[in-house]
């Protein structure tokens, strides 16, 4: 601001632009002020495009939480968006225009799943989906010069598949084809050796880990993130300041929470294991899992969602266990301090054929759960008497 004769001012005047503190450099807060301000005051002394204007642009918080982002998964840049679907689909309209093919997996999160399969084709792109179990159809489904990117999950929602993503890196490289992926499940900081083109996350989940913020980010090349960044200012799915304070303030417990949340999910999943009204159990950090081998390779800790089927003989269908539960709440999302649990088959499975469903182990009787920061016996106690 400019210096000003506040004394000449009348009321209004001088409410409206209030006098500031604005502590010196040796005395600055320890914590990082939120920039709670649309608008930034234009400097002439500087060109227009290296300053702060308006915040559906740029603003410093965000700024700050898209730079511990890189840090964390060691990317080059990274956008933030007001959540993790507005992420994925700021991403294939900023990449994608008519004419273009996308290939991704029927195991994705549904919301995302939709979006490319539904939506995409009124703006004249077109999709091919295969399933993570036959990933050696990748090749034949690439339409050399029209297939642009390739987006995948791993490990899936709900049913923890995991992509082979070494395998899907190299055919895409032959084909000079974008890789994305998008791991909100693993976090931020695991599969970061992996080459990939995009690192998409839902920050809902893990990332602010305490439930109350909306957030998604897109992590990778530069290039990339430059032309999402071009086409993101015109969507305006911007991530507010202050949810971006809260995001940041989550990551400074992030990696401590993620330990712990892990440690509780792999006893939930051994004691659901061995339980005999629990028809199958999808959690990679048990050896019997279906993706427990690649898991292993591919990642060092296994996560905090547990799905699992209940045997249909037990005579209860999902909801009526999910609704059953005292201390584990039915709710969707994950990735909280509190352990919440649903049904699979109405919230994440709904739009798919019955044959797709039946391969992936969604059903009447399957269930999502996200494991908290609870006392894990006092978690298996609630399932247990639950189960009955
Ligand atoms: C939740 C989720 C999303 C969507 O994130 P929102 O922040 O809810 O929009 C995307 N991908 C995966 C794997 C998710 O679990």
């Amino acid at each position: 601001m400019k210096n000003t004769d506040r004394s000449k001012w009348k009321m209004n005047t001088r409410l409206n632009h209030p006098q500031r503190i604005t502590p010196s450099d040796s005395n600055p807060p320890l914590l990082a002020p939120i920039y709670q301000s649309v608008k930034f005051v234009v400097s002439e002394e500087v060109g227009y495009s290296n300053q702060f204007i308006y915040s559906r642009i740029s603003n410093p918080t965000l700024k700050q939480l898209e730079m511990s982002l890189c840090e964390i998964q060691k990317k080059q840049d990274c956008i933030v968006f007001s959540s993790g679907i507005a992420a994925i689909s700021g991403m294939l309209l900023g990449l994608l225009k008519s004419g273009d093919h996308i290939i991704t997996f029927r195991e994705l999160y549904k919301p995302g799943r939709v979006f490319i399969r539904d939506m995409l084709p009124r703006f004249g792109i077109t999709s091919s989906i295969i399933s993570l179990n036959n990933i050696q159809s990748l090749e034949k489904s690439i339409q050399p010069g029209v297939t642009k990117v390739i987006h995948f999950e791993s490990p899936t929602n709900p049913n923890l598949d995991i992509a082979d993503i070494n395998f899907i890196i190299g055919i895409a490289r032959k084909y000079n084809i974008i890789v994305s992926m998008d791991g909100t499940f693993a976090g931020l900081h695991q599969h970061t050796e992996f080459d990939v083109d995009l690192m998409i996350q839902s920050l809902t989940k893990f990332g602010n880990g305490h439930g109350d913020v909306l957030a998604g980010s897109i992590a990778g090349k530069k290039i990339l993130i430059n032309q999402i960044r071009q086409m993101s200012f015109m969507l305006g799915a911007s991530l507010d300041p202050h949810a971006a304070f809260l995001i940041e303030r989550g990551l400074k417990t992030y990696l401590l929470r993620y330990e712990r949340h892990c440690k509780n999910a792999q006893q939930v999943a051994e004691f659901l294991n061995t339980h005999p009204k629990v028809q199958k159990v999808f959690y990679p950090g048990l050896a019997e899992s279906h993706s427990h081998a690649l898991a292993k390779k591919q990642m060092k800790q296994m996560g905090a969602v547990v799905s699992f089927i209940l045997d249909p003989k037990a005579g209860q269908i999902a909801d009526q266990f999910c609704h059953k539960l005292k201390l584990i709440q039915f709710a969707v999302s994950l990735g909280s301090t509190e352990s919440i649990i649903c049904p699979t088959h109405f919230f994440f499975g709904d739009d798919l054929i019955e044959n797709d469903k039946n391969e992936m182990g969604i059903g009447p009787y399957s269930i999502r759960l996200s494991v908290g920061l609870e006392d894990a016996e006092d978690l298996i106690d609630d399932l247990k008497e639950a189960l009955g």
